[in-house]
């Protein structure tokens, strides 16, 4: 079997991302592949840890994906500070790949910066790296690939829990396993009243319900007592991040300057977006379509206002509206990288005191300790695509690793696998429910 078939096979997805079917990229033709280790969302280490205890895999993945490609060259950025992490994968680098030393900054990690420091090229507005003969992959990503080359499919995620739990760590567990499981095995919490970052505080979402499970693209959980400052700013009510930022936004541009996606040189001009909320009648599609570039990386919201605003949350809304009205911006004037770039960069320390989570900046060593959990509920829908359609009936008993879900015939989208070998106890058109 070819290796794309084994790929799109074993449902291998984007781990660091959306979730992007891994089939489709390993069957373009580039000049480069890029490995992504920045790992730049505070508190958050299984990348660092993923490529300390597994090198071997992940650099196998990369040379499963750059002979796939017939790229001419491998990329690995890894972050000048992560010592440990460089010296352990350079002695699996072949000739092939070089790498790529990054800054301790944020967002590092993000495709056009990363492609940027390692290539020095620009990505087109609104375009994907493979316009420029790149491809990316995070590092987790590259060990399921490596795995799916022996025929694995993927049905673990390494994960990190971090902040307020007991034992702040990086461990796999079982697809669909239910953040309650995952905050025991680290240990428990050390407060009573918490929320939980879902994927990081700048990029992650805020929920309360520790029934919800680990997908293939969950990266870690960040739990954080329920007065901390995030918890706060992200816990106000949609309608409130415009009504203030209407009234209180100075207009000082402050979001833009910051900006990671303006630096770079694309049109994302986070102030003028917020000129649309309170100017709704006289030109929010003109304003708004300054949002169009932006990555939602939420340094202007998190880092930058000095007014405690969501110039973010706007860009989101924005985006929203244009898409409903039909409305797509493209750049005109050529991506020219601004000549201040290199000053604004925001290093992590600097955010993370900013962010107020200096109390839990501590590191989140590997346990591999294997999770034991009897109950998993695997969603059927962890990609970009449509879902996948359920291969099982409730009553039947499953392997761990057999094929619960498969990608609709001719569609975009990534098998699914049982995570634990159980009973079906449930079977929708959105999830199924394994007992063992
Ligand atoms: S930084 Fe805050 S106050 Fe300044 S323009 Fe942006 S949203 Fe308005
Ligand atoms: S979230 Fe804000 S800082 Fe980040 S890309 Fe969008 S507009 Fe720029």
């Amino acid at each position: 079997m070819v290796l794309l078939d084994k790929i799109f096979n074993a449902g291998v997805v984007g781990a660091g991302g959306a979730g992007f079917p891994s089939h489709i990229k390993a069957n373009s033709k580039v000049e480069f592949v890029l490995a992504n280790g920045a790992e730049c969302e505070p508190l958050i280490h299984k990348d660092y840890e993923l490529m300390l205890h597994f090198p071997k895999e992940i650099t196998k993945g990369l040379e499963l994906l750059i002979e796939s490609t017939s790229a001419k060259k491998g990329l690995f950025g890894i972050k000048e500070k992560n010592v440990k992490a460089i010296s352990t994968i350079s002695k699996y680098l072949n000739g092939k790949t070089e790498l790529t030393k990054l800054g301790d900054f944020y967002p590092s990690g993000d495709e056009f910066e990363l492609v940027y420091e390692a290539t020095g090229k620009l990505i087109p507005p609104a375009g994907i790296p493979l316009d420029i003969g790149c491809v990316v992959n995070n590092v987790e990503t590259l060990y399921n690939i490596a795995q799916a080359g022996k025929e694995i499919p993927v049905t673990k995620k390494i994960i990190c829990v971090a902040g307020a739990v007991k034992k702040p760590s990086s461990f796999f567990v079982p697809i669909g396993t239910s953040f309650k499981d995952i905050i025991e095995f680290a240990g428990g919490t050390i407060v009573k009243d918490f929320g939980i970052f879902v994927g990081g505080v700048m990029m992650g979402s805020l929920t309360f319900n520790l029934n919800d499970v680990v997908t293939k693209t969950t990266a870690g959980l960040i739990l954080l007592p329920k007065d901390h400052y995030l918890i706060k700013r992200k816990n106000q009510p949609e309608q409130s991040w415009h009504r203030i930022g209407k009234s209180a936004c100075d207009q000082c541009s402050y979001c833009t300057e910051f900006c990671p996606r303006y630096l770079l040189g694309y049109q994302v001009e986070p102030h003028k977006v917020m000129r649309s909320l309170g100017f709704t009648k006289t030109g929010s599609a003109v304003w708004n379509q300054m949002a169009e570039l932006c990555c939602a990386c939420g340094l202007c919201t998190l880092y930058a206002c000095p007014e405690d605003l969501y110039p973010k949350e706007a860009c989101d809304k924005a985006k929203t509206e244009m898409r409903e009205a039909g409305i797509k911006f493209v750049q005109q004037k050529p991506v020219k990288v601004h000549p201040i770039k290199e000053g604004r960069r925001v290093p992590l320390k600097q955010l993370i005191m900013k962010l107020k989570l200096q109390d839990y900046d501590v590191e989140a060593p590997f346990n591999s300790e294997k999770i034991k959990v009897n109950k998993v509920k695997i969603p059927l829908q962890q990609h970009i695509g449509k879902p996948a359609e359920a291969l099982v009936k409730k009553g039947e008993v499953v392997e761990e690793g057999q094929m619960i879900g498969e990608v609709p015939d001719g569609e975009l989208g990534a098998n699914i696998h049982a995570s634990i070998k159980g009973k079906v106890k449930e079977a929708t058109k959105e999830f199924i429910l394994i007992e063992s």
